[in-house]
């Protein structure tokens, strides 16, 4: 059998404007007419095929990205959201209620990891952390009230790595359904496709890739999709957290070149890492055969992708740190800013800002140094001259 290839799967979908331009036709519409009343209230009620009623609930251009994700990801159904947060929440707000439990990996993104710790208490939500590589872990910490186990593809910074059929194995194990935020590794694994329910992506990084705007997004089977936003009770339709249709239309073309994009991360991220390990500063990045996790993200990977454009750098000291990425943003390599995934390198200290949220014990307890550097590596065109400048700054 063919493996699966999430580039190959989008290049099928056949997508045209209404003029024949080659690019679908923006339709920045918020209501939309029909011209028979009863056709109004068949749509209202989810009868009618190819009909739109109202921004809020699907139009035109969000639903031309979401089949395109739909494609890639190999699920039936997704929804494009505002942001990467309205699409976590709304997709674990739509599975739990009050008094609901949920397995979360403790090394998930600072803003996931605050509404699951702080927010989620309103709704009376426990919340069990677990460090993510930790299978036992993850059952023993299991209770019949468990309803999402959730974890992130690759971790956010150290970059281990989620065992997703396992960790799938267990939630179907326990009915709980397995929420998986693939944001560093869009392409590269397919979680779907593995065994997760739900997947979810902050497309203000790698998909997008331009840094032009902050949007989410949330795959999985047509019937959770449709409960997300059903009129009555659907997370997504009430909370009301949707992508405007004109940043969908031009996300969609950019998500037509990210497998060239991510393949070029990946080649510049493996020849910085291997050159830290050859300079002897302690580095993370999945590709190096020494990673833990290595042999396993091998086995879940989509080929030919490589191994991402996310790399961690252990400079022990926060000063050190902040020295070597004051240097580093003065001299070209790129700039000292939070997010990742854009063409140019970004570069951040994760322990005072991207993981503040994360009390300091925690994030001692979860492995992460004061002094780490988080790089998301561009895409630069001369990488052994990047490299250069870098061993400037060490
Ligand atoms: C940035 C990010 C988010 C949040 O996405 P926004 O688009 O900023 O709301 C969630 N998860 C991961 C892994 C991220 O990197």
């Amino acid at each position: 059998m063919k493996q699966f290839d999430p580039a190959t799967e989008l290049n099928k979908l056949e997508q045209f404007g209404e003029f024949g331009g080659v690019n679908p036709s923006i339709t920045d519409s918020a209501t939309y007419t029909f011209l028979g009343a009863e056709a109004m209230v068949d749509t209202f009620h989810g009868e009618t095929e190819g009909c739109f009623l109202y921004s809020r609930h699907w139009n035109p251009s969000n639903k031309y990205l979401s089949d395109a994700l739909a494609a890639m990801e190999g699920t039936e159904s997704a929804w494009v959201t505002a942001s990467g947060m309205a699409a976590i929440t709304s997709a674990i707000l739509q599975v739990c209620n009050t008094g609901d439990h949920i397995v979360s990996s403790v090394t998930t993104y600072g803003g996931t990891f605050a509404f699951l710790k702080y927010y989620l208490q309103k709704f009376n939500i426990d919340v069990s952390f677990i460090i993510p590589t930790d299978l036992d872990a993850l059952k023993k910490a299991i209770r019949p009230n468990t309803k999402v186990i959730y974890t992130e593809t690759v971790s956010n910074p150290l970059l281990q790595i989620s065992d997703i059929p396992a960790m799938s194995k267990i939630a179907k194990e326990h009915g709980a359904k397995l929420i998986v935020d693939n944001t560093f590794s869009p392409m590269l694994v397919s979680p779907y496709k593995l065994g997760a329910d739900i997947v979810v992506y902050s497309m203000t990084k790698f998909i997008n890739g331009k840094n032009d705007c902050v949007a989410g997004a949330i795959c999985g089977s047509e019937e959770y999709i449709n409960s997300l936003i059903d009129l009555n009770t659907g997370t997504a339709m009430l909370l009301g957290p949707v992508l405007d249709p004109l940043r969908s239309s031009s996300i969609l073309k950019n998500l037509y070149t990210l497998h060239i994009r991510m393949k070029q991360h990946s080649k510049n991220a493996q020849f910085l890492a291997e050159k830290f390990t050859k300079n002897k500063t302690k580095v993370i990045y999945p590709g190096l055969s020494v990673h833990p996790q290595h042999e396993l993200i091998t086995s879940l990977m989509n080929k030919e992708y490589g191994y991402g454009g996310m790399i961690a750098v252990d400079l022990e000291t926060k000063e050190k740190a902040y020295s070597f990425m004051e240097k580093a943003e003065k001299i070209g390599v790129g700039y000292l800013a939070v997010s990742l995934g854009y063409f140019r390198t970004l570069f951040s200290n994760s322990g005072s800002s991207t993981s503040s949220e994360v009390p300091e014990e925690i994030q001692k307890e979860m492995g992460m140094s004061p002094g780490l550097v988080r790089f998301s590596v561009g895409l630069d065109n001369d990488i052994e001259n990047t490299w250069e400048l870098i061993k400037k700054c060490l």
